[in-house]
């Protein structure tokens, strides 16, 4: 379970986050729309302190912390409990397919290395990629980056996958496969938090869709109620563009 209350992000003087709470239920496949510069990824990234929230509590899994009395322990903790796929896939360029999955499993959670390389090439047969286990991220395509990103996220074994934008910097022929395997996670109850502007993924997969504007969450239900029934004008507004554009 994921329990987010009264968080809030500064850079300097600007408010980016203003006084965020909201759960998630373990299984549960929550997608976040809203404009750009809006703190989306502020937000994603603050739940696993990438960035350090100004004030609020973050609860996942185990692990509480308050951002204004936060220890290091907590952070790694913390760290512990979710993943990042990024939109631009941050995979260790000098190494394989296979080393890029194994790697948390031997650093974070000290598997044998034999037993680590294992578990990762069973989880990148999983995402289609059985046949790139040696390959190095520059020869493989947009989309087998991402998946390989993907499955490097599914290893880490945390109680929650966080997704910033994982298609926005694909060609569009790659786009449908990475979305395949998400849906597959999501089949399998894999818990999500997905920043995405495919409104398609999100109407088909999420359990829980979030409209954010200007740092604050203006307005969360149900996809069909989001989308088909939106309660404020300014979601009404987003989420208009946001359908005609996909
Ligand atoms: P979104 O993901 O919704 O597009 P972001 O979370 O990236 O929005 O950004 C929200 C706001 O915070 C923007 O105004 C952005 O310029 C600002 N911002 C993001 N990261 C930083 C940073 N490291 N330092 C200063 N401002 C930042
Ligand atoms: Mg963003």
């Amino acid at each position: 379970m994921i329990k987010v209350s009264n968080l809030s992000k500064k850079f300097g003087d600007l408010e980016v986050l203003k006084d965020i709470s909201f759960e998630v239920a373990k299984g549960e496949i929550v997608v976040i729309i809203g404009p750009s510069g809006t703190g989306k990824s502020t937000l994603l990234r603050c739940l696993n302190y990438l960035e350090t929230p100004t004030a609020g509590q973050i609860h996942i899994g185990n692990v509480t912390i308050d951002a204004v009395s936060h220890k290091q322990k907590q952070v790694t903790a913390l760290r512990q409990q979710s993943s990042f796929v990024f939109q631009n896939y941050s995979l260790f360029a000098n190494k394989t397919a296979l080393q890029n999955v194994a790697e948390s499993l031997i650093t974070v959670w000290k598997t044998p290395k034999q037993n680590a390389l294992a578990t990762a090439k069973e989880i990148l047969i999983k995402v289609g990629l059985e046949d790139k286990l040696d390959v190095y991220p520059s020869q493989l395509s947009g989309g087998q980056q991402q998946r390989v990103g993907i499955a490097r996220a599914m290893a880490a074994k945390g109680e929650v996958i966080l997704f910033d934008e994982p298609t926005s910097a694909l060609d569009p022929e790659w786009v449908d496969e990475v979305l395949a395997v998400m849906k597959q996670l999501a089949v399998e109850k894999q818990t999500m938090i997905v920043v995405t502007h495919e409104m398609q993924f999100a109407k088909e997969v999420a359990d829980r869709v979030i409209f954010m504007e200007d740092g604050y969450i203006v307005e969360q239900g149900p996809p069909l109620e989001v989308f088909g029934n939106p309660q404020h004008q300014r979601t009404k507004a987003f989420v208009k563009r946001a359908l005609k554009q996909s």
